[in-house]
């Protein structure tokens, strides 16, 4: 359709992307008293913000990518069963991700990036508390801690490295043998090794409730939430920022790009490559009354945290690298629910499944700064495992960057 013949909206700020970044962004700026939009062309909060495990991880400043993970991934890729894996056919596609997440694995690069998530994590629990408030979901919040089980004495003793990381980046963090879980979690089944517990740590007990939250506050906020999907933005006008839609074309004063894992085409359009890429994550849910555990415990040899939920338990993890666009795996559903029942023998069958895409970055930090190309558009995207535990302090640093220009 000639651009002509488009509809044409003016807004102050446009948000792209309703996953729980694009939303904590649209709701503080909202909240600041700016006019606001958001593009979003499915349920809002659906996306990977919808599937997770519930963490606000403010302890998780070891990056995916570490010496020993450099070690052990082609062990990892060759075992089916393993909590890691590549779908073969899109690795020519992945290839130049795999490649600079190896780089990023060397023992000064990851002990860099553990400082770079170590200062984005600082005020992560804090300002998720603040955020529950003004939204009116603290009910859902829940400080308990979180348990990391290391599950063979070897893995134990290698956690030193990962205890030391996290030591370093300011986490407290309790190293305790298998017997003491026991006493937090009796409904563990004994094991060997032992589990760092980070007793500061919040979980939510409903994901995809709290997204919902959120998007009727926005409505109630004044956000105007267009439908449809952003293809490409246009930084041609001095002026302005056009975004072009699958239907329409809007305009704003300043454009936050926050798509998540399927942003990577849209920042290409107004001339940034960046090597964003997916971890496909799974979940399955096991519904009862009372879930076997009381804080979301990781089991760190199996890649998921079990997670307590309302009227459920969520077995959520994995990661999956092979795109966007390829069906999912069975057999990883299969791997989560024998791992779950190791853990949990009672269990029966689950109740339902899903899959998401994290949004990855090689170095696991995400990207939160003005476009090179033009100051007026803000990308904020790459959040990897920690977007929901990063998400009000994204909102925070997008805030400060549309207020310093
Ligand atoms: C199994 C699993 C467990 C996890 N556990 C945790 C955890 O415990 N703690 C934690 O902090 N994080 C966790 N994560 C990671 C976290 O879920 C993600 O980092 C976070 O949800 C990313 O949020 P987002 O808003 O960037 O992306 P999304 O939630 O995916 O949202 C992106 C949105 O952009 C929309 N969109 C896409 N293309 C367009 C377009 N062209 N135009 C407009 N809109 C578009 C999509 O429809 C989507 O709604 C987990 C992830 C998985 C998969």
């Amino acid at each position: 359709m000639p651009e002509a013949n488009q509809k044409r909206s003016h807004h102050e700020v446009i948000v792209i992307g309703g996953g729980v970044i694009g939303m904590s962004i649209a709701f503080r700026l909202a909240k600041e008293g700016r006019e606001v939009a958001l593009i979003e062309p499915n349920e809002l909060g659906m996306g990977a913000s919808y599937g997770n495990a519930g963490t606000i991880a403010d302890y998780a400043t070891i990056p995916v990518g570490t010496p020993s993970v450099l070690k052990n991934l082609p062990g990892l890729f060759f075992n089916r069963d393993s909590p890691l894996s590549v779908r073969y056919r899109t690795l020519p596609s992945l290839m130049p991700w795999l490649i600079e997440f190896a780089y990023q694995s060397l023992p000064s690069k990851a002990e860099t990036n553990a400082g770079k998530l170590g200062v984005l994590l600082k005020n992560a629990s804090d300002l998720w508390h603040e955020m529950g408030v003004e939204l009116g979901a603290s009910h859902h919040l829940h400080k308990r801690g979180c348990l990391y089980l290391y599950e063979s004495n070897k893995s134990f003793f290698n956690a030193k490295y990962d205890e030391k990381l996290r030591r370093e980046n300011g986490v407290e963090v309790e190293v305790i043998t298998a017997k003491e879980v026991l006493k937090h979690e009796p409904n563990l089944q004994p094991f060997e090794g032992g589990a760092h517990f980070f007793p500061n740590a919040t979980s939510i007990d409903d994901p995809g409730k709290v997204m919902k939250i959120f998007s009727q506050k926005l409505t109630e906020l004044g956000v105007t939430i267009y439908p449809t999907s952003a293809v490409s933005i246009d930084t041609n006008n001095q002026n302005y920022i056009k975004v072009m839609c699958k239907d329409e074309v809007l305009e704003a004063s300043k454009v936050i790009v926050s798509a998540g894992a399927f942003s990577k085409t849209l920042a290409k359009s107004f001339g940034e490559n960046i090597r964003l890429d997916t971890e496909r994550g799974y979940h399955l849910e096991f519904d009862m009354k009372t879930p076997p555990v009381t804080r979301p415990v990781c089991s760190a040899k199996r890649g998921f945290y079990a997670s307590p939920m309302v009227g459920r338990l969520r077995i959520a993890g994995m990661v999956e690298l092979g795109g966007l666009s390829l069906p999912h795996v069975e057999h990883r559903l299969k791997v989560l629910e024998r791992g779950a029942k190791t853990m949990f023998p009672n269990l029966g069958q689950p109740s339902r499944s899903w899959y998401g895409f994290r949004p990855s970055m090689p170095n696991s930090v995400p990207v939160i700064r003005p476009s090179k190309q033009n100051k007026n558009i803000i990308m904020a995207f790459g959040h990897g495992h920690i977007g929901v535990t990063l998400a009000p302090t994204t909102a925070q640093i997008v805030s400060n960057l549309i207020s310093a220009n």
